[in-house]
């Protein structure tokens, strides 16, 4: 498919609830930001089972996005946990550069991806982020930064909340 399909559902919801009361619908619980690493390597690869599929770049409905859109739209988060670590280790409080996930999701052409080739990708940036999360010190967990809409996170929150919205999407996907 060459020309962009539907966007996807808007989704309004406030995801920050999961962080107190975890995920009803995947059944997330807040983990331990210590083990951040160790989630992320399971949902890469998790994310490279869901890639060989047959029919993985086939939206399930119309604006439902296929489970390659979800996994490039996984991809992006990953990046964006460590560029937005990259910024709270650097510095005080900053406000992270906001992400729009249906626009990046676009902007890569993620529907007409090589499934193998997103895998690889994805996994790529598994590693950069926990490079990235290896520099955290045991004192650098409650460093802040803000969302555009300013909300703070403080490093661990801020693990727990792209986990859980990466493994939310393999659950969308029954990854
Ligand atoms: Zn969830």
């Amino acid at each position: 498919m060459d020309t962009a399909p539907e966007p996807g559902m808007p989704d309004n919801r406030d995801w920050t609830t999961v962080l107190d009361g975890g995920c009803d619908e995947c059944g997330y619980t807040p983990h331990d930001p210590v083990t951040t690493s160790e989630r992320m390597t399971s949902a890469a690869e998790r994310w490279r089972t869901v890639l060989v599929r047959a029919g993985a770049a086939e939206r399930p409905a119309p604006r439902v996005w296929s489970p390659l859109e979800y996994a490039g739209h996984s991809r992006d988060l990953i990046g964006v946990l460590g560029d937005r670590l990259e910024a709270m280790l650097g510095g005080e409080n900053p406000t992270y550069a906001d992400l729009d996930g249906e626009a990046a999701v676009r902007e890569h052409a993620y529907w007409k991806a090589d499934p193998a080739d997103l895998s690889d990708q994805l996994a790529l940036d598994t590693e950069r982020t926990r490079g990235i999360l290896a520099g955290v010190g045991d004192d650098d967990w409650e460093r802040t930064g803000r969302r555009g809409d300013g909300y703070e996170f403080t490093i661990g929150s801020l693990c727990q909340y792209i986990v859980h919205d990466v493994e939310h999407h393999l659950h969308d996907v029954n990854g």
